[in-house]
């Protein structure tokens, strides 16, 4: 998994502000960690954005016990659900954790933080199909499910990544994404230090932060769509700051669509045109622009080397329309593919035939191949008058109108139509007539796209990886 991670290497790993480990360093805690799990099954790792939990998994991988990241913001219920539904035999977290009621029955070893020399005798590597992690998913449509990766996935997953996106031991990654989800874990932590390279991890994602590990030593950045908008704003309002985005190799965008309008924004300001790639916690990555190809706004580029996509009908026969219209649901097969859901053999079942997966996305294709992400069949795709309507369309459309700030568009069921198209919208300053935003979208697109309901709203429910739940915008 790592081949880097070796005691005569000076290089540093991971940062964390003030506090620095040195591949050697990290090698030294790993290996104390991994001989006081010998002979479990499984372990839960206390997710805080901190060093400790990236040793712990480490730890843990070098081990080759599968890792079970448990979110420390996460309500009882749901922490209820992720202990029993996984039962790890022990936990780590660090000695001066606070851990809620729901995890102190959990036998403890606490993570070490400094680095001895005890001369232990090296774990060999585990299989690859062995489990090395068990990660829940962001409970955006439902209640989070165990996804059991093997170690063949993770491995494949980055070397693919590495390939598409240039990534090398020289560069130096910063992000401050949460290390509960495969985003931030697994592409963010063991991605770089699969690499033999350096994370800074900003422990909070600000635009300053980032801005100022950009215009140092830092290459590359990783973030969901929230923190590019985020950033858009407040590089529009400053100079200087845009002018340290600018200075970046590459900025990837994932875990949700970023807003075409986001990626103008930050275009025209920093000049750098970010990558965005689609993935889940199923399959890993499945698609990402190259950072040598063409960075269309609204397209998450093409399938990775190692993943087969296509897009199927809803009577599962591939299309192979390639007219940027022709709607589809993904299908993906390859290395990356988990092993199933954790103690939900129905679940797995119903998304897994002949080795492909059914990811529940719903895409076009470009004339090139290039896959654009329309929205999730069970909450994006509105069936109206006769049409299938993409959500994410509509939301882009509505984000370019100067009044709305953030939206997010739904079918509700109506006589006439079958479906009415529901735009929420926050607005920028006063709500304008909702007349006037159902005719911006129905200049942009077409007029059956037009939003028939628009309501105004301060603010969206967003989840911990700022994806919105639609399923719980009611009236
Ligand atoms: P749950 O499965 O529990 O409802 P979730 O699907 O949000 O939650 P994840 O596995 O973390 O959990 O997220 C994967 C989903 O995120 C994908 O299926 C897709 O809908 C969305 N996604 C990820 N990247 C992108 C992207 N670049 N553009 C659009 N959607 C994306
Ligand atoms: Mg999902």
């Amino acid at each position: 998994m790592f081949p880097d991670l070796v005691t005569s290497n000076d290089r540093v790993a991971l940062r964390f502000g003030a506090n620095v480990l040195t591949y050697r360093e990290l090698s030294l805690l790993a290996a104390e960690l991994a001989e006081g799990l010998r002979g479990r099954t499984r372990v839960a790792v206390w997710a805080t954005n901190t060093m400790d939990t990236c040793v712990a998994v480490v730890g843990a991988l070098v081990a080759g016990v599968p890792v079970v990241p448990v979110n420390p913001k996460v309500g009882e219920r749901e922490l209820t659900h992720i202990v029993t539904d996984s039962s790890p035999d022990l936990l780590l977290a660090a000695a001066d954790a606070e851990l809620p009621a729901g995890l102190r029955a959990l036998p403890r070893l606490p993570v070490p933080r400094q680095p001895r020399d005890l001369g232990l005798a090296p774990v060999p590597e585990p299989g690859q199909e062995t489990p090395a992690f068990v990660v829940y998913t962001s409970g955006t449509t439902g209640p989070p499910k165990g996804v059991v990766l093997p170690r063949r996935a993770v491995t494949s997953n980055l070397d693919a990544l590495a390939a598409v996106w240039e990534w090398t031991g020289d560069d130096v990654l910063v992000h401050g994404l949460p290390l509960f989800h495969v985003h931030g874990l697994i592409v963010g932590v063991v991605g770089p230090l699969r690499r033999g390279g350096t994370l800074h991890h900003l422990g909070r994602f600000s635009s300053q932060a980032a801005a100022g590990e950009l215009s140092g030593a830092a290459t590359m950045m990783f973030g969901v769509p929230t923190m590019y908008h985020r950033l858009a704003l407040d590089c529009a309002a400053d100079p200087a700051l845009a002018k340290a985005i600018g200075g970046a190799r590459l900025l990837v965008s994932g875990s949700a669509a970023l807003p075409a309008a986001d990626h103008e924004r930050l275009a025209a300001t920093t000049g750098q045109r970010v990558v965005e790639r689609y993935g889940m916690t199923e399959t890993l990555m499945n698609c990402s622009v190259r950072a040598s190809g063409d960075r269309r706004p609204g397209a998450v580029g093409l399938p990775l080397p190692g993943v087969d996509l296509r897009l199927v009908d809803d009577a599962g026969a591939e299309l192979t329309a390639r007219d940027g219209d022709t709607v589809g649901e993904i299908e993906v097969r390859g290395e990356n593919l988990f092993l199933g859901y954790l103690n939900r053999p129905d679940a797995t079942a119903a998304v897994l035939h002949e080795g492909w997966f059914r990811t529940g996305d719903m895409a076009v294709r470009d004339p090139d191949g290039y896959v654009r992400i329309v929205g999730r069949r069970a909450t994006d795709l509105i069936k109206s008058g006769g049409y299938k309507i993409g959500a994410g369309e509509i939301e882009n459309a509505l984000l370019d109108h100067p009044a709305v700030a953030e939206v997010a568009v739904t079918g509700e069921p109506d006589e006439d139509l079958g479906e009415r198209i529901v735009a929420w919208v926050v607005p920028n300053g006063a709500p304008p007539d909702p007349a006037e935003l159902a005719d911006h979208v129905a200049r942009l697109l077409a007029p059956h796209k037009r939003p028939r309901v628009v309501r105004y709203r301060e603010s969206l429910p967003r989840n911990d990886m700022g994806k919105i739940m639609k399923r719980a915008l009611t009236r």
